[in-house]
């Protein structure tokens, strides 16, 4: 066996995870780049703090790729901007985007502008050690937060 592999070090930090506060309400947040092996894809509002998660396996998905493949017009922009068509509108009003500004969950200020590939949590989504037990009002508040701005289901227009 090969032993010479670096152990992955907790300090490494790759996705570029932090706690931001947001400088309207002070609102502690957890900031960390959207995973590449996380295999959904999240598109924020554009008018609040709500966002859609899609699954790459969602069959929609697969259709807009063939739809696009067939077109010769496959690209990571032209599927990014065909899911976006597809969405159903927020419960707000607005309109799912990938590059839409994120904005604090409890006040709507904007915290990290359009960029994409970034995600924004409550500060309490912050990774814990595995044998973390969240107690029962931590999960009650991540079970709501989930349920009031996390869109999973119920997707497409
Ligand atoms: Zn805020
Ligand atoms: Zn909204």
């Amino acid at each position: 066996m090969d032993d010479s592999q670096e152990p992955i070090s907790d300090e490494d930090n790759w996705l570029h995870a932090e706690t931001i506060v947001c400088l309207n309400c002070f609102e502690a947040l957890y900031r960390v780049d959207h995973s590449p092996f996380y295999y959904s894809v999240n598109f924020y509002c554009d008018q609040c703090a709500n966002r859609a998660e899609v699954s790459a396996n969602d069959p929609v998905i697969h259709e807009l790729r063939a739809e696009l493949s067939n077109r010769h017009a496959l690209t990571n922009e032209t599927l990014t901007q065909a899911i976006e068509t597809r969405l159903r509108a927020c419960n707000c009003g607005g309109h799912y985007a990938s590059s839409a500004a994120r904005r604090c969950y409890k006040c709507n200020a904007v915290v990290v502008p359009d960029v994409r590939d970034v995600d924004l949590w409550p500060s309490s989504f912050t990774p814990k050690a595995d044998d973390y037990e969240p107690t029962p009002p931590e999960s009650e508040a991540a079970t709501h937060y989930l349920e009031t701005h996390v869109r999973t289901t119920n997707l497409w227009r």
